[in-house]
């Protein structure tokens, strides 16, 4: 019955607002729920007008859009990918889809994301070993920026076309500019725990017209134009539904709204969490950079405190909160064991160092000082 327990402060459920539901009433009232409609199109033009991109295709997910999008950049069978280690798993599963295997790059301590050093010395020795890579997917881990100055130059400077993976990031920016629109391909994930929801979907953005074009056709069973079926090339069943881009579009109206909220329940934990010995937060913004703090999360110093982030996560537990360890790196996956992979250290101290707090943005005040409570019992008890 956990998923009806109203008393259990879950890590980031679903937060809806008002509109949603006139989205979906007009749907079923025009009798429009399939196949593509007013709401498809609609949500597609916010994403556009929010990010600035030129073009949007929504589709089922934030996996189908990095598997479209890792086509359109030309990854097939016996390529290499360049690909953060700490991240979801997602990131990396379509460049399997898709008959190309990933090399795995550490991260940086500052905002955790892909590190530029590591990138440099993974490209160079790729290619001393005869293996251009195709392409690089960067991650804006939690919403936070990556240092993409440095990277971008990287990836200029070897003509390695870049998708960005901003999943976590919709309404993170980057010298003012909204993060998923640095990339030749964009992507989005509009899953049940992301900053906004459409209980399940996703989105690619790019300024390439012919790859708009491109990806709705890969996106609806690639259909040659003719009056039958005729297929001439592999398709997919990824696009987004009528309905759910109706969610979509009531949710983009709030978007704003929420990464105001979750930048304020990052604070509202550093100040009132502030000074727990071995505690501290993460990552930290870059110059230039601007995080939607999707997930608040904190490090436990073994140096400095005995209490284990799983010590931490079971004590939440004992009063009904979720938290979360950060994502187990990829490099560690049994599934990528025997990929190739540059440095290490970080992110798997990051993993075994991290927990994400509620972040919801439902949460009230009590709330959060029912987490803030919770944690502070836990290290208190530790140090007496
Ligand atoms: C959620 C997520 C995805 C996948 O999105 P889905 O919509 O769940 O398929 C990809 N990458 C990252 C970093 C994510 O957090």
């Amino acid at each position: 019955m956990r998923s009806q327990d109203h008393d259990r402060i879950y890590l980031s459920p679903p937060h809806l607002g008002r509109h949603e539901l006139n989205y979906l009433h007009k749907a079923i009232e025009d009798n429009w729920v399939a196949p593509a409609g007013p709401n498809l199109t609609g949500f597609e033009r916010d994403i556009c007008e929010f990010t600035g991109a030129a073009h949007c295709v929504a589709l089922t997910s934030g996996t189908a859009a990095i598997h479209l999008g890792l086509k359109l950049l030309g990854v097939g069978p016996g390529d290499e990918v360049l690909c953060p280690s700490f991240t979801f798993v997602a990131t990396a599963n379509p460049i399997v889809y898709l008959g190309a295997s990933p090399v795995f790059i550490d991260s940086e301590a500052e905002t955790w994301n892909l590190c530029p050093v590591r990138l440099r010395e993974a490209i160079e020795d790729r290619i001393r070993r005869g293996q251009r890579p195709k392409a690089l997917i960067i991650v804006h881990l939690y919403g936070m920026p990556c240092k993409l100055r440095e990277i971008l130059a990287i990836a200029a400077e070897f003509d390695i076309p870049l998708l960005e993976d901003a999943a976590e990031a919709l309404g993170s920016r980057y010298d003012g500019q909204p993060l998923g629109t640095f990339g030749a391909v964009g992507v989005f994930s509009f899953n049940g725990n992301k900053i906004l929801t459409t209980s399940g979907g996703g989105a690619l953005v790019t300024n390439n017209a012919d790859w708009d074009k491109k990806a709705r056709f890969w996106a609806t069973q690639a259909k040659d134009p003719a009056p039958y079926y005729q297929h001439s090339e592999i398709g997919y069943n990824y696009r987004l539904s009528n309905l759910l881009a109706g969610i979509g579009r009531g949710q983009m109206e709030l978007l704003e709204d929420r990464v105001k909220r979750r930048r304020e329940i990052y604070n509202w934990y550093q100040e009132h969490l502030n000074g727990l010995p071995g505690l501290s937060f993460g990552p930290t913004e870059p110059a230039g950079g601007r995080s939607n703090r999707w997930l608040t999360c904190v490090l436990l110093r073994p140096s400095e405190t005995a209490v284990t982030p799983e010590q931490l996560r079971l004590h939440l537990e004992t009063h009904n909160i979720e938290s979360r360890p950060l994502w187990k790196p990829l490099h560690l996956q049994p599934l990528f064991a025997a990929a190739p992979m540059y440095g290490g250290a970080v992110c798997t101290n990051l993993f075994e160092q991290g927990l994400c707090l509620p972040s919801g943005t439902a949460m009230t005040d009590t709330d959060l000082k029912r987490v803030a409570d919770a944690v502070k019992e836990m290290a208190t008890a530790s140090y007496n």
